[in-house]
């Protein structure tokens, strides 16, 4: 009798192919099983995470932690819609809002619906707070940005295969040089309602804006009576070695968009948090979601604020951050351009001549070490924040056979 065999790793990539939309270039890797920081493909091989779901995965694949809350959760209620109250609800909302140092929480799922959120609120707040004339108010972003994928997140975005052929788009927006004072200063009007900043600019390739950048726009915000919402998304919750990416330079900002590592890389959690003089704008009707704030986010939710209180991932995202940026530092001028970032985060640019960003993480991938380029020459560094030191370094000895000339 011969055995079925199992399905391979081109099957699986066959199947979705077929019946999947082609809006992503995966790498040739089928996962089955995750754990920490490290993965397993459907043929046996393991492969250490150095990407982190986009550092959606900050504390590592099933965090022993926060299955557990999830599991506790699934065996009492899941779902209820916002029509009622569950007993889960308010205490995320007290528990994230003071690890954060914020008065008022709005739960979504993802990433982009914060953004979408953060906007309306930022409008809201302009027209009925600051005294901006109907239909005229402006949200000041950077050129690079990366805010997700909605029609309204797109028409703002600097990056042409975002937008081509989704047009009409959303107006209101102003466009500037991420890292330029004279830009923004010279972008903000009486009609301004916010700057929309990533603190470090992730998907551009892991920017970090020019010191004393942050604290600046943080100060023109408040000569102009604008707030600033910083989209903490991937660089917020421990990625950098601090809470946000603001706290680097003492900034605070009006509005955090947080999603990704929010939901413990178990299920889409998402969230404004901010001051209840902006939040508070918000009435019944106004804005919502079905799912946003379910039974089971909201524990993930509790567990992954819990993770965060202790300071245990930040600290780890210094210390571990601190080797990984001097050893990729020992890189440049030989085979790498420039490193770039803060804590466990990096964007490696590979220097002209070397592999493309998409051929560098084939052969680490052939190594057995998972990232992804961003951009065509930068690879994306995010190991989870629970790596040992020894797997980074593995990771890292991956990274320096493939780029090292
Ligand atoms: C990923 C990301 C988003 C969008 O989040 P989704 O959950 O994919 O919608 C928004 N802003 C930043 C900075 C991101 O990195």
């Amino acid at each position: 009798m011969t055995a079925i065999a199992a399905p391979t790793t081109g099957q699986f990539i066959a199947l979705d192919d077929e019946w999947s939309t082609h809006n992503y270039h995966p790498l040739p890797v089928v996962i089955a099983h995750g754990e920490g920081a490290w993965v397993t493909d459907v043929e046996g091989r393991r492969y250490l995470d150095f990407l982190s779901g986009y550092s959606s995965l900050n504390f590592g694949h099933r965090h022993p932690a926060l299955v557990a809350a999830a599991v506790e959760q699934l065996g009492r209620v899941t779902l209820t819609s916002r029509a009622f109250h569950h007993d889960q609800f308010g205490l995320f909302c007290r528990e994230l809002a003071e690890l954060t140092g914020t008065e008022m929480v709005l739960t979504m799922n993802s990433g982009a619906e914060a953004v979408e959120s953060a906007i309306k609120v930022a409008r809201k707040w302009a027209y009925r707070v600051k005294g901006v004339p109907e239909g005229a108010a402006r949200i000041v972003v950077a050129g690079s940005n990366f805010h997700g994928r909605t029609t309204t997140i797109v028409s703002f975005s600097t990056d042409e295969s975002a937008r081509a052929d989704f047009g009409p788009f959303t107006p209101g927006f102003t466009v500037v040089e991420y890292g330029s004072l004279d830009a923004l200063r010279a972008a903000i009007t009486p009609d301004t309602a916010a700057v929309l900043l990533e603190p470090i600019q992730g998907e551009a390739g892991v920017v970090v804006p020019p010191p004393g950048y942050l604290s600046a726009v943080r100060q023109l915000c408040d000569e102009h009576d604008v707030l600033l919402i910083a989209d903490e998304i991937q660089s917020g919750l421990g990625r950098t070695g601090d809470l946000f990416a603001l706290d680097h330079e003492g900034v605070r900002a009006d509005l955090y968009t947080l999603g990704k590592a929010l939901g413990g890389g178990i299920l889409p959690v998402s969230a404004v948090v901010g001051s209840r003089a902006v939040l508070g704008v918000l009435r019944p009707g106004e804005h919502g979601s079905t799912f946003g704030g379910n039974p089971l986010a909201c524990a993930v939710g509790r567990a992954v604020v819990r993770l965060l209180a202790t300071g245990e991932f930040q600290q780890r995202s210094r210390e571990l951050g601190a080797h990984l940026h001097a050893r990729l530092g020992e890189l440049v001028g030989h085979g790498v351009a420039e490193v770039r970032g803060r804590g466990l985060w990096a964007g490696v640019v590979i220097a002209p001549g070397g592999p493309g960003g998409r051929a560098a993480s084939e052969a680490l991938a052939a190594k057995g070490v998972l990232c992804k380029e961003t951009q065509e020459s930068t690879l994306r560094v995010a190991p989870p924040l629970v790596i040992s030191r020894a797997d980074l370094d593995h990771g890292l000895d991956a990274i320096e056979a493939v780029l090292r000339r």
